[in-house]
């Protein structure tokens, strides 16, 4: 080993890597209550995340889910829960209070939405980089945009950018599933910007990430497996950032947020929903800090 060598950031990252499985291990602390709900959805019989109803999934004669009737729609707030100065709290989308009420909620749809069990399972759909030949000892950090479809979360589109922060690889990614959510106020994705393209299927997408992804590359991002279970994508050299930043309360994560104003003073996720590229960025320069290799983007 050269001290050429010993000083890049792909050496200086080896203790921080974790393979596939601790990832999900650690990632499952957090969403045990998610997991125990997901265990009482069948894929037929599912509880939407929205609303709390129970609902099954209706398919028409083309095999296409059936809308919901006028008087029973999904009825939700699209926004979150927010706290004001003062500490009254209020819904981001229509400002009303969560704790006065009833009131219907602000925002209704034809559709209800969950994730099912057999979803991620489509064995086939699954690639692998340890099946991908060749070598590229490269650090990259990747982020998804997620929309839903009626097979739960997707991905709507891939980022990767190296270690030098440039984007290295961009797509939109069309599901094969019909959307029902963009989750635009998250994603920034619309259906304009799904039809207008260019896009590609999921299954384009994976094979271009294998040309760049081998087994001995490292891949980074905040909560990756989340991001790679939705490209359908296994790996086993991880440097994930909720990992590396631990929340004090060890059933929280620190959120990419946080991690940037409080690690590098940097404001983020300011816009119109969430910037792939900005989150891949901001994983880049933390986990570069955090080894003191530094460098502003
Ligand atoms: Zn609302
Ligand atoms: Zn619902």
């Amino acid at each position: 080993m050269t001290s050429l060598q010993e000083e890049s950031l792909y050496f200086k990252l080896q203790p921080f890597i974790r393979s596939k499985k601790q990832v999900d291990e650690h990632s499952n602390r957090f969403d045990s209550k998610k997991n125990a709900e997901i265990a009482k959805n069948t894929e037929k019989d599912r509880k939407c995340e929205r609303c709390n109803t129970k609902y099954r999934v209706e398919m028409d004669s083309n095999g296409v889910p059936k809308p919901l009737d006028e008087n029973n729609l999904c009825k939700f707030h699209s926004g979150w829960i927010k706290y004001r100065i003062d500490g009254e709290r209020y819904y981001s989308c229509c400002k009303e209070d969560p704790d006065f009420g009833p009131y219907d909620p602000c925002t209704t749809d034809t559709y209800h939405i969950s994730e099912y069990p057999g979803f991620f399972n489509k064995e086939s759909e699954i690639v692998s980089s340890a099946t991908s030949s060749g070598s590229n000892k490269a650090v990259y950090a990747l982020d998804c945009e997620m929309c839903v479809t009626v097979n739960g979360y997707e991905c709507c589109r891939v980022t990767v950018v190296d270690e030098e922060y440039e984007v290295v690889y961009e797509s939109l990614v069309k599901p094969d599933d019909m959307i029902i959510d963009y989750k635009t106020q998250f994603s920034g994705i619309t259906k304009e910007t799904m039809e207008n393209g260019p896009s590609k299927s999921l299954k384009e997408v994976q094979d271009d990430l294998l040309e760049l992804i081998k087994e001995d590359t490292i891949l980074m991002g905040h909560s990756i497996n989340n991001d790679l279970k939705s490209l359908k994508l296994r790996h086993d050299m991880l440097v994930d950032t909720v990992i590396v930043f631990p929340h004090p309360n060890s059933y929280k994560r620190n959120s990419l947020r946080w991690l940037a104003e409080d690690e590098l003073g940097r404001i983020i996720q300011q816009g119109n929903g969430h910037d792939s590229a900005e989150d891949a960025r901001t994983c880049m320069s933390l986990m570069r800090k955090k080894v003191g290799l530094h460098k502003d983007f």
